[in-house]
């Protein structure tokens, strides 16, 4: 028998796997091309060139023992400092190795991060909507993720209500920025404001809070909109990056943790964080995997493509008249449901072959999300699809 903490998690983890299975579903029945799947944020832009090139390059030109060996937990020294410097080169920061810690994707670096500061029942705010994962990723160590509600005009955060939460057993602020569902960018004001709240909270409270960014969509951005990088704003930031958006290399599980020297008790939270990567059970990061992206720093996926798609689905839903939120980033699409519910706006476009995930899953009720990682084809074959829907919804 499953523990039965396993239970509940198990029974809620299953939306988006049930519209992957509802795809492959249809898929049988109508044919692969005539399924509209956009519950997935799964790649569909091919790795950059280097990527391959650089896998190639290292297995032929490493010491293959040391290459597959295992190393310090944090990873390997020559690729933390590449890193570290690529970093200080593009944002005028000023890290070392020492402030890099490897991990095993986004997902293996926010529970690094959790495990190293929580203690059972501290508090995580977050902003609605935002990655459902989050309350796993907290509850794996006793905490407790606080909501902020979504303001539904911006889809920014509600300042008033965030401050309000803020409380003795608070201990850490996660934002994700370019956001997951809903393709918003945080501006640089809108960070100064959390920041400033947070720096207001703290020495009023006297406690240590910490800013979690996680960013896994820094890279993918539209119409020149820049990303802030957030260890300017708050001294007490941890940034949690990802190369499985960046790069498409989300089945390779590699990115890294930013553990500034501003951070409260810097040196105690690297050797912990060092410490928390191994006794998870990651160990490291994958070793080939550091030394590509090390070889990778400047490497590029085809954000073009996911341009060419945000455009021709935004317009396409707006013209039929679905009210949506213009995606600045990430690769998702952010859709007002016509009917309260967004489930039963996602059965009924089930029935039109096109797979979309209920905002309820993300905090978000009222909308529905479309990752729209997918071929120009699906998007431009979906349209008249979305039109029938459109006319069933009355719009
Ligand atoms: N954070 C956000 C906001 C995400 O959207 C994802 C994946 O979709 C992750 C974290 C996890 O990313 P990774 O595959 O790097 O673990």
């Amino acid at each position: 028998m499953i523990a039965d903490s396993m239970v509940g998690l198990v029974k809620n983890s299953s939306v988006i796997r049930e519209m992957f299975e509802e795809g492959n579903r249809l898929a049988k029945i109508y044919g692969a091309e005539n399924v509209y799947d956009f519950s997935l944020g799964n790649p569909n832009v091919p790795a950059p060139e280097e990527v391959n090139k650089a896998i190639k390059e290292i297995v032929d030109t490493e010491d293959s023992v040391l290459l597959h060996g295992y190393m310090s937990n944090s990873g390997y020294e020559d690729v933390r400092n590449a890193i570290a410097r690529s970093l200080n080169k593009r944002f005028d920061t000023h890290f070392n190795e020492s402030n890099i810690v490897m991990t095993v994707g986004a997902a293996g670096g926010l529970n690094t991060i959790f495990k190293t500061i929580l203690n059972p029942s501290d508090e995580v705010i977050t902003f609605a909507p935002f990655f459902g994962e989050y309350r796993n990723y907290v509850s794996n160590y006793n905490g407790k993720l606080v909501v902020v509600s979504p303001d539904v005009t911006s889809f920014r955060p509600k300042f008033d209500e965030f401050e309000a939460k803020i409380n003795k057993k608070t201990r850490a602020v996660i934002i994700n920025n370019p956001n997951n569902p809903t393709g918003v960018v945080y501006s640089e004001d809108t960070i100064k404001k959390i920041a400033d709240i947070m720096e207001k909270k703290q020495k009023e409270l006297g406690t240590e809070i910490f800013l979690i960014s996680d960013e896994p969509y820094r890279e993918l951005v539209y119409d020149g909109v820049s990303v802030p990088y957030l260890t300017k704003y708050y001294d007490n930031t941890i940034v949690g990056y990802s190369y499985s958006k960046s790069l498409s290399l989300p089945g390779e599980r590699i990115g890294y943790l930013v553990i500034p020297d501003e951070i409260s008790d810097a040196e105690d939270m690297k050797v912990a964080a060092s410490v928390a990567t191994r006794i998870l059970g990651f160990v490291n990061a994958p070793s080939l995997q550091q030394k590509v992206v090390a070889k990778c720093l400047d490497a590029k996926v085809n954000v073009e493509a996911y341009d060419k798609n945000r455009k021709a689905l935004y317009e396409g839903l707006t013209k039929l008249g679905f009210e949506c939120v213009k995606p600045e980033g990430a690769f998702y699409l952010w859709m007002k449901s016509p009917v309260e519910n967004d489930t039963e706006f996602c059965n009924a476009a089930k029935k039109h072959n096109i797979l979309m995930v209920p905002g309820s899953s993300f905090g978000g009720p009222g909308y529905v999300r479309l990752a729209y990682c997918v071929s120009y084809e699906t998007i431009v074959n979906s349209l008249p699809h979305f039109a029938e829907l459109a006319k069933e919804m009355g719009l």
